[in-house]
């Protein structure tokens, strides 16, 4: 039987993972993690029964405790904060992590999982964007399997599937365009958080949802590409196709297009990242290719959606640059959430905290913690224009 963490069990990926793991019917949940939903997570420590779970801090843990007694749920060990999320992530009958916490927080115990050697079915693209090198450094040390559950990257390792490296031409990644892909300049900037938050193909949680509305979700995942799958920028392209029907694509040298296709529902890739190398039936409903009248592609426009292009220059740039443009993004969309700046602002916020930085050598962990810090410290002195908030070291 396989056994399996959860980091970020009350989230849209987590949900989901559950469901697949109900499906399957013989995976064990051993430990999960959550945040801030602690009314969903004791519902599913209830009917997981978990061996270890974590709570973001004292607070949540306490309260934690009170839903269970309610629910007359078995009490789990429970620790809290980033040992708590390492302690998930690193449980030793763990086969599997399921990496789904959305941001940096899950940077560190996704490369401690990895150092562990644990299968890595991978959601938060975050940490691949913010620390690429080190993580499959580790991966390579270890043997960790990094299997993609982004479901663009979880077409191409389809795609790639008994595929020579060196006969591949080009990734190409979908991008269904969000909600503004008609929408001009004056539109997307006007945006309110409701339109921003809605999007046409895919339910998702909140952060992703505004990063697709930006474009910045497919630029953090070219960089997660680079790392998943050792391409370079110039080797990773973007084409809008608003019906997410083709999750991904890749050219081979010959000219040949290899398309994964499939009903947009994340079940379809957890599953698939659980279950490699193997293939079981599923609970989703199957295309219906009769049913679609068309599929549409169209380029990319930077123009309208700057922050893919600062993506590319991220990865281009390399060193601590992706790290900084991940870290001023989260800042960002925090921001725009919360209502305190416009869609478009996110990008100037972005661009503005990568042309402050001195980008340097990733070579171990404090590396990357440093940047990320320095970013979310300049990225809020652009948000407040107070000084106090930005940190000396760059
Ligand atoms: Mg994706």
């Amino acid at each position: 039987m396989t056994s399996i963490s959860i980091l970020g069990s009350t989230g849209s990926i987590g949900c989901n993972t559950l469901k697949v793991v109900q499906h399957l019917g013989d995976i064990r949940v051993v430990a999960m993690a959550a945040g801030r939903n602690t009314h969903r997570f004791a519902i599913q420590i209830a009917r997981m029964q978990p061996e270890l779970v974590s709570c973001l801090d004292e607070a949540r843990a306490e309260a934690l405790q009170r839903e269970l007694h309610g629910l007359h749920a078995k009490e789990p060990r429970i620790e809290v904060g980033e040992a708590g999320l390492v302690a998930v992530a690193t449980h030793p009958e763990a086969d599997t992590v399921v990496s789904a916490t959305v941001g940096a927080v899950g940077f560190v115990p996704t490369l401690r999982a990895i150092e562990a050697g644990k299968r890595i079915a991978l959601a938060n693209k975050e940490t691949l964007v913010m620390a690429g090198e080190l993580m499959t450094t580790a991966a390579q040390r270890s043997r960790a399997e990094i299997l993609p559950v982004d479901s663009e990257h979880n077409a191409i390792h389809q795609c790639l599937r008994g595929e020579r490296k060196s006969e591949v031409r080009r990734l190409i990644l979908t991008a269904s365009g969000g909600p503004f892909r008609d929408k001009s300049k004056e539109e997307i900037s006007a945006a309110t958080r409701e339109q921003a938050l809605d999007h046409p193909n895919w339910k998702m949680g909140e952060k992703i949802t505004i990063d697709s509305a930006t474009l910045m979700n497919k630029g953090l995942e070219v960089i997660e590409a680079k790392w998943l799958f050792g391409f370079e920028a110039d080797e990773i392209s973007v084409v809008v196709h608003p019906q997410s029907v083709v999750h991904s694509m890749v050219e081979m040298v010959d000219g040949s297009i290899i398309a994964q296709i499939g009903v947009t529902d994340m079940r379809h890739a957890i599953q698939y990242a659980l279950t490699f190398p193997h293939r079981r039936e599923n609970s989703t409903e199957p295309l219906d290719l009769a049913a679609m009248s068309r599929l549409d592609f169209a380029e990319p426009d930077l123009e309208r959606f700057p922050c893919l292009g600062l993506a590319y220059d991220a990865l281009r740039t390399g060193g601590t640059m992706p790290t900084v443009l991940s870290a001023a993004n989260e800042v960002g969309v925090e921001a725009f959430l919360a209502g305190r700046i416009t869609l478009s602002e996110i990008a100037r916020i972005n661009r503005d905290t990568m042309a402050a930085h001195q980008p340097s050598q990733v070579k171990e962990i404090a590396d990357v913690l440093t940047a990320d810090t320095w970013a979310r410290g300049h990225a809020n002195f652009i948000l407040t224009g107070s000084p106090a908030a930005v940190s000396t070291t760059n």
